[in-house]
């Protein structure tokens, strides 16, 4: 792929420096994004071992904490497995000359999406910090209706309230036969999902037990899917053992059990 990796070791601290020399040693892992191969993918929060029995028991489906950032270019597992997904099936090309909006933009998918130069490109985040990013509701997105013919909202649902509220407006401002990308971790075990519960909502150390983060507002069951499908999304779950067969997710520092999930519009 084409993306400019590396940071500057002069931008690190010693420790920076050191987990970087000892992650870099070797070749057993691969980072799909800069190329590089290295001894093993950084953990984010100390990994798995650091989640609670609850989530593990719901299968908690998502981002893969063990293989989290790649030392070098510090991509995330889920930008390393959306960037595998869109390869694979070919959608790359449909984002050049596309109209398209991006939530909480991921920086290695913010480079890709502008080297395939898209007709209009606008980001969003409700607390942006990036550079380019507007600041933008996605429960009161202030765009007319079907204005994009690509819609990426990754792991943005989970954190807010009126989640239908914003499937709604994804809905709307997507154009007829558009795109939408919509990664958003669940619970796999759990049917219903779980939310409006003030114990939990009350205390950070409850919502990481239970919803996986101190800033999530739920833990999706698998009823998220029937969520989008009641917004009038078609969706389109693509999974890893199909669309990936051939990608060892350990390897590669993606979580086999995350689909992609796509959605389009009639
Ligand atoms: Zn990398």
């Amino acid at each position: 792929m084409d993306y400019t990796p590396t940071q500057s070791n002069r931008k690190l601290s010693i420790t920076q420096r050191i987990r970087r020399t000892v992650n870099g040693l070797g070749h057993t892992h691969t980072c799909c994004i800069c190329g590089k191969s290295f001894f093993r993918f950084a953990k984010f929060r100390g990994g798995w071992a650091n989640f609670s029995q609850y989530l593990k028991d719901v299968k908690w489906t998502g981002s893969d904490f063990d293989h989290f950032w790649c030392p070098f270019c510090k991509s995330h597992d889920r930008e390393r497995h959306l960037m595998l997904y869109m390869d694979r099936l070919g959608l790359w090309p449909s984002i050049t000359g596309a109209d398209v909006l991006h939530f909480a933009p991921e920086k290695w998918v913010i480079r890709k999406i502008e080297s395939l130069h898209p007709k209009t490109y606008r980001k969003g985040d409700l607390f942006p910090s990036r550079e380019g990013v507007e600041k933008i509701d996605v429960t009161a997105i202030p765009f007319p209706d079907q204005s994009f013919d690509w819609v990426i909202c990754n792991h943005v649902l989970e954190h807010v309230p009126d989640d239908r509220k914003a499937m709604r407006e994804l809905l709307r401002v997507l154009k007829p036969g558009g795109h939408a990308i919509l990664q958003t971790p669940f619970a796999a075990k759990l049917e219903t999902t779980r939310e409006n519960e003030p114990d939990i909502l009350a205390s950070d150390d409850k919502r990481i037990e239970f919803y996986g983060q101190e800033d999530h507002t739920r833990i999706y069951g698998t009823d998220f899917f029937e969520r989008l499908k009641q917004t009038g999304f078609n969706l389109s779950l693509k999974r890893h053992s199909e669309i990936l067969p051939d990608i060892d997710a350990v390897k590669f520092g993606v979580n086999p059990d995350e689909p992609l999930i796509m959605a389009t519009r009639e």
